[in-house]
């Protein structure tokens, strides 16, 4: 029975990131949707390339597609030690199909962690990311004066501007919330403050996971 974890949190607080390290410490499979995607495609599976036709197509792919991939992935023998999930569920119906499969693999409850940022520290993150405009590597910092690898000018990213920042918040409020609800009631949930620089952040989702790790018993 490995440490089963999906992290949560909105577009700007860190997440990715934070699963991507907290994966990588304690030896876990980072799981993202997008990754799986690829892998499935790569590896000629029949739904993920059925789900592949939808996107050429400017379509949505539906929950029991999404479910089936991820189910799929999820029954692979590396999984073992366990898994940390960045960007599903997305939806309740695959919250609930995750959580049967749980109970089908005899995985135990799931650990569930929100990375929660204020709106306002979202919109100043999200707003202020600047790339290169001559080889779009991010800044990286807020100080930083010129592109480290080829000295070129940062220009704001055009999709970031505020209008789009704050639709896109919204966009993930709305179709997020049922899915933390969903969750929230459990002795397995946590909240951790993403507000705070990374490394505090990665220490305080270490314990918090540890914690409810032992909840889980
Ligand atoms: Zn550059």
């Amino acid at each position: 029975m490995g440490l089963n974890v999906i992290m949560m949190g909105p577009p700007g607080a860190g997440k990715g990131t934070q699963a991507g390290r907290f994966a990588r410490e304690r030896g876990l499979l980072k799981i993202s949707t997008g990754d799986i995607l690829r892998e499935a495609i790569k590896e000629k599976n029949p739904t993920a390339l059925a789900a592949k036709a939808r996107m050429d197509r400017g379509e949505l792919v539906d929950d029991a597609m999404m479910i089936a991939i991820v189910a799929d992935r999820l029954t692979k023998p590396d999984v073992q030690p366990g898994f940390v999930l960045d960007g599903f569920p997305r939806t309740v119906a695959q919250a609930r199909a995750l959580d049967d499969l749980m109970e089908r693999l005899g995985s135990g409850p799931l650990i569930v962690v929100d990375v929660a940022v204020p709106e306002p520290e979202l919109v100043k993150r999200l707003a202020g990311r600047r790339i290169c405009g001559e080889c779009g590597t991010n800044a990286g910092s807020l100080d930083a004066r010129a592109c480290a690898k080829c000295g070129g000018q940062f220009v704001q990213r055009a999709d970031d501007d505020r209008d789009v920042v704050l639709e896109r918040l919204r966009v993930y409020q709305q179709s997020t919330k049922p899915v933390l609800e969903y969750y929230r009631g459990r002795p397995t949930f946590r909240v951790v403050n993403g507000a705070q620089a990374p490394e505090r952040v990665a220490s305080e989702l270490n314990a918090l996971i540890d914690d409810a790790a032992a909840a889980k018993r």
